[in-house]
């Protein structure tokens, strides 16, 4: 099938056509992510592929439409980033990789709460300076600290597993649906605001959806530990950056470590150390000492960019030979990259 990739960097131009040797699908690489001014890079292809910040809004899917398109491939698990109501009515299907490896966002995410809790970076960099005092850099131990997981899906279950057995926490838990797995090794269910208001250390897991767009805000904040930790690597709009802001001003948040954030359309993913970032809340979080951020980098493992390639062609290729789609994300669905 005819493909046409977007948001393509080297790696996924990589993985994709090692992978594609055993589909024969015709793959072109786009560089440019997705939007109205590069649609037109996609005119004739029956299928566009595309990745977390690629927006599917109306209007964009309308031009797809008229122009031959009539499958999205999401190279993620999300797809808060699709008008899927829009794609069903104009006949696109849209087909995602469910999970690809959870373990590589369960491990960052253990890796970011380890390294903003025994400030790991600041510690680095003070030895490439030839510093190698030691005040500022006391952390925590992990052993006995209460633990929130919001979302204990594939990602947050692994993550609530490790920081359970691996560390000896006390894991408190909040999903709609309670995994029997986790209440047998002793995490614990509880209400949401219950986990939000206990937890030294909260971590996100659940999907981007209306009902937990800025689960984190000021009021949640307010509610919290005071100096509790905040970790999110799920989806940026889950946390309500401007409150973030003022909560690790007034000390009420003693650190955050995040891999994604609300407004990372514009930065993540580029080089932009030439560039002079407009986004004043993003830079305002990038001066204090106990925050730390990475460019949406949990996914990114081989075995991750392995298992993503192989799902994203064996889709295209289910589509191809008009089979059932078994990763075809449907309009009621509520699961989410
Ligand atoms: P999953 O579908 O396996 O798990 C999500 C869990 O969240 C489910 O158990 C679901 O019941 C629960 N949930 C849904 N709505 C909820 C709510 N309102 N409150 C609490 N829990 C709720 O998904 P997953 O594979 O574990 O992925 C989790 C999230 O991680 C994704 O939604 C995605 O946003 C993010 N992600 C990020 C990266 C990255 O590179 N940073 C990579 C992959 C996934």
């Amino acid at each position: 099938m005819r493909v046409a990739v977007f948001s393509t960097k080297p790696y996924d131009r990589q993985y994709l056509s090692e992978t594609n040797a055993a589909f024969g699908h015709e793959l072109v690489f786009f560089e440019p992510r997705l939007d109205l001014s590069t649609a037109p890079l996609a005119d004739g292809f029956p299928a566009v592929c595309v990745f977390v910040n690629d927006q599917l809004d109306r209007p964009l899917l309308t031009h797809l439409a008229s122009t031959g398109t009539r499958l999205i491939a999401l190279r993620c698990a999300g797809f808060n980033n699709v008008d899927l109501v829009a794609a069903a009515e104009l006949g696109i299907e849209v087909v995602r990789v469910p999970a690809y490896s959870p373990h590589a966002v369960a491990e960052f995410t253990v890796a970011l709460l380890l390294a903003l809790d025994r400030r790991i970076p600041r510690a680095w960099a003070r030895v490439r300076d030839n510093n190698f005092a030691l005040d500022g850099l006391i952390g925590n131990d992990l052993y006995g600290k209460t633990i929130g997981v919001v979302g204990t899906g594939r990602i947050g279950g692994l993550v609530a597993r490790c920081l359970k057995l691996g560390f000896g926490c006390r894991v408190l838990a909040f999903d709609q649906w309670q995994d029997p797995a986790l209440v047998e090794i002793g995490i614990e269910y509880r209400p949401l605001d219950e986990v939000l208001t206990a937890a030294d250390i909260l971590t996100l897991h659940c999907p981007l959806t209306p009902e937990t767009h800025h689960l984190v805000d000021a009021g949640a904040i307010e509610r919290a530990q005071p100096g509790f930790l905040l970790i999110n690597t799920s989806r940026g709009a889950l946390i309500d950056a401007e409150a973030l802001v003022d909560g690790l001003k007034s000390g009420k948040v003693g650190g955050v470590a995040l891999d994604v954030y609300e407004q990372e359309a514009d930065l993540f993913f580029e080089d932009l150390s030439n560039e002079i970032i407009q986004d004043d809340v993003f830079q305002r979080l990038l001066t204090f000492p106990n925050v730390l951020v990475t460019g949406h980098q949990a996914f990114l493992t081989a075995e991750a960019l392995m298992a993503i390639s192989e799902t994203t062609l064996d889709n295209i290729a289910a589509f191809e030979a008009g089979g059932v789609l078994e990763n075809r994300v449907v309009v009621q669905a509520v699961v989410g990259h």
